[in-house]
């Protein structure tokens, strides 16, 4: 069966929930006024791995749409995606790295997505022109790998990804691609049931290495099915890196955590950033985790991995940068440092902050040498 016809069958109004959540009317209606805003799509697949007689079952809380969206406290971009766009669908923060948003859609919206501001919505940020991005890129040499995203970069069409491929591939300058894709998680029959999608990323892996950048938060995601599709990635010569994200009520447990990077190695993915859940409205206010708590949870489930498993960094994505949470100094401050920097100052540079105790965001004033 063709993915795009499975993907048809999605789960996208409240309605449908109705049996599953025993949604009374009143609560239906709040559900669809949420979806207004931020739609629902969820793969029937997904849903399955949801466990209904638990009301805080972690992948539920994932995919299902909380009242709790209604709080817009935060802000739709809290890393500067705006500031770093040069053109419609490129950003370009760190100087070695280009970011091209090659589609709005994904194969399902997660609750918790940074993208929240555009996924399922609006087409405004993606890249309307690709071939002026690839001029972008040729013009800027100091550009040595492109991450294409979106939404999910596997949403687009064999033809547009080998059209990607084939234009990236050629630039000298790159030494790699990364394709940033939650499908193995939430879809992976876009994976399993396209074997030509698979023969298109090994025959372009050839001309230019290709990483998979994918997002399992929870060990319940680690399915027969999941570790099919990465299993074929592999097999195909694809490298398969997890960013998870510490999410609140999914994985803010060491023992959840620690079994989820545990899991992931053995079945060939690395585990390569943690990232601190965004503030972003509808989103950071139930999901984030403080970051003493947030330091804490990591380092006991990093303690439980052997040294592949230990190769991650626990991160945030700063307007000012990519900022390592390294751990609390015997004074009590928080270590921070610099791993990418937006501005020269900071590149590398390691710096104190006294947190409050539920603190889950540095202020953009607080840190960036580049502010001062
Ligand atoms: S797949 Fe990625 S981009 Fe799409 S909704 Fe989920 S987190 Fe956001």
């Amino acid at each position: 069966m063709d993915w795009r016809e499975i993907l048809k069958t999605n789960v996208t109004h409240a309605g449908e929930l109705e049996d599953i959540m025993h949604l009374n009317g009143e609560h239906e209606q709040e559900v669809e006024r949420i979806l207004e805003r931020f739609p629902m799509s969820v793969p029937r697949y997904y849903l399955s791995l949801i466990d209904w007689n638990n009301p805080k079952d972690p992948i539920r809380r994932m995919c299902i749409p909380s009242l709790e969206e209604n709080d817009m406290t935060g802000k739709f971009d809290t890393s500067g995606e705006a500031e770093n766009t040069r053109l419609p669908g490129l950003q370009h923060k760190y100087g070695e790295t280009a970011l091209i948003l090659s589609t709005h859609r994904c194969a399902m919206y997660c609750r918790h997505c940074f993208r929240k501001r555009l996924v399922g919505i609006s087409e405004e940020e993606t890249a309307d022109n690709f071939e002026k991005a690839a001029d972008y890129i040729r013009e800027h040499k100091e550009i040595s790998n492109v991450l294409i995203s979106g939404g999910d970069a596997l949403l687009n069409s064999n033809e547009a990804l080998e059209h990607f491929l084939d234009v990236l591939s050629s630039m000298e300058q790159l030494d790699f691609l990364r394709i940033g894709t939650r499908t193995p998680v939430t879809f992976p029959f876009r994976i399993t049931l396209d074997p030509e999608l698979v023969e298109l990323l090994k025959r372009y892996d050839r001309k230019k290495k290709i990483y998979v950048v994918t997002q399992f938060n929870h060990s319940a995601e680690i399915t027969e099915e999941s570790e099919k599709a990465v299993r074929m990635l592999l097999d195909a010569g694809i490298s398969v890196k997890n960013q998870t994200v510490l999410l609140r009520g999914v994985n803010d447990d060491p023992d959840v955590l620690g079994g989820l990077l545990k899991g992931l190695t053995a079945i060939g993915v690395i585990p390569y950033y943690i990232f601190q859940c965004r503030p972003v409205s509808g989103v950071g206010t139930h999901f984030q985790v403080p970051i003493l708590k947030g330091a804490e949870i990591v380092e006991r489930a990093k303690q439980m991995q052997n040294g592949f498993g230990k190769g991650f960094k626990y991160v945030m994505s700063h307007r000012t940068g990519k900022i390592e949470i390294l751990g609390a100094w015997e004074d009590g401050r928080m270590l921070f440092k610099y791993h990418q920097a937006k501005y020269d100052a900071d590149r590398g540079r390691i710096f104190a902050v006294k947190l409050g105790e539920n603190q889950t965001w540095l202020p953009d004033g607080l840190c960036g040498a580049g502010e001062v």
